[in-house]
């Protein structure tokens, strides 16, 4: 009789979590508000004109410490302007082994590379955690996924503060004598 009553019990159990209102959210047709400094992946951005903004300096890649980014530049005409200038022709950013260090936002000149607050999607293979220029460029289409900052904002966030001016100092005052001794030094005064 006792597993026709833990049976049933089960079941109620199983009803009661039913017809619970759920405490979760189906991600992602439902998104949960993000806190404003959440940073979860990357994108490349583009000017006003739409020019790309990566040189193709490499110091994004020089500086990850977990060794994740690959770029190859040469020198192309602008499509905005005509002029010859440097472009990163591949770039490629591997999520695997990133730790979200945002060291690579800091260092760009340009305020190129950004962190945005959306995940990726999730991968079936280890390919898929790897972000293309194609993909980074994408990213950075979608404004609100963009992340609180760039190189620019961290480094306005980075100056030191203003040192206070140095306080007047007072004029010198004289440096008090000891009075003379009427006994030279070494000698006992007398008894
Ligand atoms: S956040 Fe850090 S670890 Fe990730 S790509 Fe940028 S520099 Fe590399
Ligand atoms: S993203 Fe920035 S730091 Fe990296 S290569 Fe482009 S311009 Fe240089």
């Amino acid at each position: 009789m006792g597993y026709v009553f833990a049976t049933f019990q089960s079941l109620l159990a199983t009803l009661r979590q039913g017809l619970a209102t759920p405490s979760t959210v189906e991600y992602p047709k439902a998104k949960r508000p993000r806190a404003p400094r959440l940073r979860a992946s990357f994108a490349l951005t583009k000017d006003a004109q739409g020019d790309e903004n990566c040189i193709g300096c490499k110091k994004c890649e020089k500086v990850c410490p977990s060794e994740v980014i690959a770029v190859v530049a040469s020198k192309k005409p602008s499509p905005v302007t005509g002029k010859p200038r440097a472009y990163a022709t591949d770039f490629t950013l591997n999520l695997q082994a990133c730790i979200v260090c945002e060291l690579c936002v800091q260092v760009c000149p340009t305020d190129a590379i950004v962190m945005v607050q959306e995940q990726e999607g999730p991968g079936f293979d280890r390919g898929d955690l790897v972000l293309t220029m194609e993909k980074l460029y994408r990213n950075g289409e979608s404004k609100e996924r963009l992340a609180w900052s760039s190189a620019s904002v961290l480094g306005e966030h980075q100056k030191p503060a203003e040192a206070p001016a140095p306080a007047q100092r007072p004029a010198h005052a004289p440096v008090p004598v000891p009075a003379a001794s009427a006994e030279p030094p070494g000698k006992e005064p007398a008894a």
